[in-house]
């Protein structure tokens, strides 16, 4: 579903991204590990190209993202693909980043109806339903403002799944919660697993990444410094400075 080769990204001369070479398969579930500046928050932007970068290649389904071959030479994609391109691909921030003037249903379908030409009333009837499912349908003409932190990133994957993402990418999705609303959070991307889709998750909640994940890859300056199952990755890492990471953050939810 996801295959990256070669990426290497760089902000003037820091080079955050030192060669990623990642595969993610239809339905597997990925979460990223790693100390904070590794590059992860870097990594997911550039697969939905909402962050450029200057070597290597992102394919979605074999279909190349953000930049493609002409001639031999590497160009970007005309913003139009760009746009199309990025409707495969759903993202979840730390920061739901959703229009606070709009009602909880407009946020949801403004983007089918703008970008996937859905009618009005086809918009709303999908909003409803993902609304069901991430548990909020009452909450359909509130405002952001009138909602937890939990219902407000519940409303931002319902927003994201709008589109129909063939995978989908969480930076943080927990992060910024209230501790009593992380577990609904994270109920529902457990609910999305379970249902087979394909997600990219990075996060320091160890607990859904030994239950959820199919493989944990963790990123240390850049680079994926190691890869494996949960059991392995917990139980025994091979990597020293996995090791030294995991008990930080274990040691931090104490
Ligand atoms: P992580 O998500 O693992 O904490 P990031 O991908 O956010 O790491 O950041 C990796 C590195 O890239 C850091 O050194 C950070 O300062 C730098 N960086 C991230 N975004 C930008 C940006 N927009 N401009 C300049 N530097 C950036
Ligand atoms: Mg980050």
């Amino acid at each position: 579903m996801i295959r990256i080769n070669g990426l290497h990204k760089s902000f003037g001369d820091n080079h955050v991204l030192q060669g990623i070479n990642l595969e993610v398969r239809q339905g597997e579930v990925v979460v990223i590990l790693g100390p904070s500046g590794s590059g992860k928050s870097t990594l997911l932007r550039c697969i939905n190209y909402l962050e450029t970068f200057e070597r290597g290649e992102i394919r979605i389904e074999g279909r190349p993202i953000g930049r493609t071959s002409v001639n031999g030479r590497s160009v970007e994609m005309p913003q139009k693909e760009l746009n199309r391109m990025r409707q495969d691909v759903g993202m979840v921030f730390q920061s739901f980043n959703l229009f606070p003037h709009k009602t909880v249903i407009e946020n949801i379908t403004m983007a089918p109806i703008t970008l996937r030409g859905m009618t009005r009333e086809e918009a709303n009837h999908l909003a409803m339903d993902l609304l069901q499912k991430v548990g909020l349908a009452e909450k359909a003409y509130a405002r952001p403002s009138n909602l937890s932190g939990g219902q407000k990133q519940r409303v931002a994957i319902a927003r994201a799944l709008a589109m129909k993402p063939k995978v989908m990418l969480f930076d943080e999705p927990t992060s910024a919660l209230d501790p009593e609303t992380v577990g609904e959070v994270l109920q529902v991307m457990r609910q999305l697993a379970k249902e087979g889709m394909t997600m990219v998750v990075v996060t320091h909640e160890m607990g859904f990444a030994r239950d959820v994940a199919d493989r944990i890859v963790v990123m240390d300056k850049g680079v994926i410094i190691e890869e494996g199952t949960p059991e392995t990755i917990f139980r025994e890492p091979s990597h020293p400075r996995t090791k030294i990471f995991l008990h930080q953050v274990l040691e931090r939810a104490e």
